[in-house]
C-alpha cells in the first residue's frame, strides 16, 4: 500500500512537471511527445489509484471481519462468566451456572475439557453408573465425564437407573 501511493505521488509530481513545461513549448511535435508523456503519467497515477482502492477494501473487509470476532468472543467471554467449577465430590468436576446466573436454561452442566479451551459444551446425561455416579457425554470433544461420589447402588431410594442424580 505505501509502495502504490509513493507511487502515485511520483505520478503526480511527474504530471506536474510536464504540464509546467508544456507552456514553454512551441513546437507542435515536442507539445505532442509531452501530451503523451501526460497520458502515459496519468495512466500510471490511475493505476495506483486503482491498486490503492483494491487494497482500501481489502483492508476494510479484514477490519470487519476482526470486529465481529472481537464482538463473538466478548460474547462468549461473557457467557462463560456466568459458570464456576462445581467439585460434585471426589474430586468429579464440572462447570455449572453461579447462582443466580441460570436465568430460564434448565439444570445443566458444562464440560471442563471443553470449559478450558473457552468452549460452551453442555454435557448430555447417559445413565446411574453401578457405582452411582452420574455418567455425561461430552458430543464436543467425545470425553466422559462421571460426576458424583463412587457408593454401593441402593434401589430403596426409588430412583431410577435412567434419572440423573443432582442432589448427591
Ligand atoms: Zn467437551
Amino acid at each position: 500500500m505505501i509502495a502504490e501511493a509513493a507511487a502515485g505521488l511520483t505520478a503526480i509530481r511527474h504530471i506536474s512537471d510536464l504540464t509546467r513545461g508544456l507552456k514553454d513549448l512551441s513546437d507542435q511535435t515536442k507539445i505532442n511527445a509531452a501530451i503523451i508523456d501526460i497520458q502515459t503519467a496519468a495512466l500510471d497515477l490511475q493505476k495506483s489509484i486503482f491498486e490503492l482502492n483494491r487494497e482500501r477494501d481489502q483492508l476494510y473487509a479484514e477490519n470487519q471481519e476482526l470486529r465481529q470476532k472481537l464482538s463473538n468472543s466478548a460474547e462468549k467471554s461473557a457467557d462463560l462468566d456466568r459458570y464456576e467449577l462445581k467439585d460434585f465430590g471426589s474430586q468429579t468436576f464440572a462447570y455449572v451456572p453461579k447462582d443466580g446466573h441460570s436465568g430460564s436454561e434448565p439444570n445443566h452442566c458444562l464440560c471442563a475439557n471443553c470449559f478450558g479451551n473457552g468452549i460452551k459444551s453442555i454435557l448430555q446425561f447417559e445413565h446411574i453408573t453401578s457405582v452411582k455416579q452420574n455418567k455425561f457425554l461430552c458430543h464436543t470433544c467425545g470425553k466422559e465425564t462421571f460426576l458424583g461420589t463412587p457408593q454401593e447402588w441402593k434401589s430403596t431410594k426409588g430412583a431410577k437407573m435412567s434419572d440423573p442424580l443432582w442432589d448427591l
